[in-house]
């Protein structure tokens, strides 16, 4: 007689590493570091023992892991070609120094802030500073027995780099010039005050699946890059309630670009808190934890869709219906702030360029004299790499142009370099193939020769590799660096190169041309021919981008 065999047992269907379905079990190692110890207590580590003990105290899931919840990375050490970055594991990559983010959320910069940003610069990053598109200001060359120097200094003058990276509600974009502009529809500074308050440094939202970017704008022109936020708040007037937010989610650039998807929703400022807390649990509970590759809210909205994602939003998180609404929000108009402009209260605001977001220490500390020089309210930082300053009076507008271009600030920039970014690149970023900010800076110097009158505005984003920092797809020409062959068939450095992307008015992800792949060396020739050619052949009205 045969045995009959034993029924199977019904498999469980394999997660994706949802904590809310019950898949609570590290599936790799992040998220076992994050459970083994919560990353936010490597603050009292760095203060008690690695800044004492030195670099070799440091526990390596501390040093490659958590760190990053104190705005820590560990720098590309010199010496490896951008071929070594595909050949090496990350950690084989580590300098003893590191890069250190701090965040600015939307805040204004007083003289006292900018001192402290500036002289920490000079006394511990050997004069480095750059502005990034998250609107950090983010040193290099730091040494581990600085840290707790470094965050006196920036924490008497209200500054923080707690959760500037890691799997974290990473710094949060605001307009810069929320309460300030004429045309703004609504403040939404008191949201994002209450954002921060409830939600750094608090272990409820420090084990994320991954990053977590915020945007809360109020200003028409969408200044703070709604389109690739994980959650945006969107400043947009209901024909009931009036002034509020409209509500996206998903939106995300990197290898698998999305755009952020409207709610339907309108929010009023002070339920801004409630529902960020709301998005970012659903993220928390439901986000996919099994691949890295999939652990963004882009990929839970695109799996669910947007009904669902706000049926679960007002029904598990919020407990109420949320306010419909009909007329979500566009911009209306573009604008990147630079250049000279009328507040509300009739004094004025000044938005100006550094070459791709790279300042230095003697620039902070020239911008704080100047603040102080004209009793000004204050800077913020742009999603652009730039920065703006604020409450000028009219008839000190042209002397503060000058005293910032003689800071190295150009109020007046060329095209290039008003619309050129630049990542962090192969000269500190362990992830880089390619030198990004020197090569954009150069192309800059290049065009403003080439082409010194355009008509129209042209946006460069120069990255590094594919993780897209500086917005490869978002931008008229996106560059993304890899290895190219060249004419005598060796591999160099080189971009794939992404056409026609924007946000604003036009957003729009850029196509990858696969033929379009040029050698660093040949991008000034291959950028002019693209200009020459778009000039030559545009339609009346015609942007580059359409
Ligand atoms: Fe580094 Fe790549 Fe990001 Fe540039 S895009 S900063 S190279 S990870």
């Amino acid at each position: 007689m045969t045995a009959t065999p034993a029924p199977a047992r019904p498999r469980r269907k394999r997660g994706e590493g949802q904590w809310a379905l019950g898949y609570s079990e590290p599936l790799n190692k992040n998220e076992q570091s994050k459970k083994d110890d919560n990353p936010l207590n490597v603050r009292s580590r760095i203060l008690g023992i690695y800044s004492q003990r030195g670099f070799d105290s440091i526990d390596p899931s501390d040093l490659r892991g958590r760190f990053r919840w104190m705005g820590l990375y560990t720098q590309r050490a010199p010496g490896f070609d951008g071929g070594k970055t595909a050949q090496l594991e990350e950690e084989e990559l580590d300098d003893r120094y590191f890069m250190m983010r701090v965040r600015s959320d939307g805040a204004i910069l007083d003289a006292a802030a900018l001192r402290a940003l500036g002289s920490v610069s000079v006394d511990f990053a050997r004069g480095t500073a750059d502005i990034t598109d998250r609107c950090n200001i983010q040193y290099h060359w730091i040494e581990i027995e600085s840290v707790p120097q470094i965050w006196e200094r920036l924490e008497a003058a209200g500054l923080s780099t707690i959760e500037a990276c890691g799997d974290s509600p990473r710094p949060f974009l605001g307009s810069p010039v929320a309460g300030i502009a004429k045309d703004e529809i609504i403040d939404g500074t008191p949201a994002l005050e209450e954002i921060k308050r409830r939600v750094i440094n608090n272990p409820e939202f420090s084990n994320l699946p991954r990053k977590f970017k915020t945007s809360v704008s109020g200003h028409p022109s969408h200044d703070s890059a709604p389109e690739i936020n994980d959650v945006s708040f969107v400043g947009t007037v209901h024909p009931e309630h009036g002034p509020g937010f409209d509500l996206w989610v998903g939106g995300g650039l990197s290898t698998n670009p999305m755009l952020a998807q409207k709610l339907g929703v309108w929010i009023p400022l002070d339920e801004v808190a409630d529902a960020w807390e709301g998005v970012c649990g659903i993220f928390r509970d439901y986000g996919y934890r099994r691949l890295r590759s999939r652990a963004r809210l882009k990929f839970l909205v695109a799996d669910w869709g947007v009904e669902k994602f706000r049926e679960v939003l007002e029904g598990e998180y919020l407990g109420r219906t949320l306010v419909s609404n009909p007329s979500p929000a566009s911009p209306t108009q573009q604008s990147d702030h630079v250049g000279v402009h009328e507040q509300k209260d009739g004094k004025y605001y000044i938005g100006a360029a550094p070459v791709v977001g790279r300042i230095s220490g003697e620039v902070l500390l020239g911008l704080a004299g100047v603040v102080e020089k004209y009793g000004l309210r204050g800077v913020r930082l742009t999603a652009h790499q730039k920065l703006v300053v604020l409450g000028v009076e009219p008839s000190d507008t042209e002397a503060v142009v000058s005293d910032l271009r003689a800071v190295g600030l150009e109020a007046r920039p060329s095209n290039w370099r008003r619309s050129t970014m630049a990542c962090t690149g192969i000269e500190f970023c362990k992830l880089a193939i390619v030198e990004t900010k020197a090569r954009a800076a150069a192309l800059i110097t290049e065009l403003e020769q080439r082409f010194p009158e355009l008509d129209t505005p042209i946006t460069v984003n120069v990255n590094g590799c594919p993780n897209a920092c500086a917005r490869t797809q978002s931008a008229d020409i996106g560059l993304k660096g890899q290895l190219v062959m060249d004419d005598a068939g060796n591999q160099v450095e080189g971009f794939q190169v992404h056409l026609g992307g924007a946000l604003g008015l036009q957003a729009n992800f850029g196509r990858k041309l696969r033929a379009h792949k040029v050698t660093s060396a040949g991008l000034d020739d291959y950028v002019t021919v693209l200009v020459r050619n778009y000039l030559a052949e545009r339609g009346e009205g015609e942007s580059f981008a359409s």
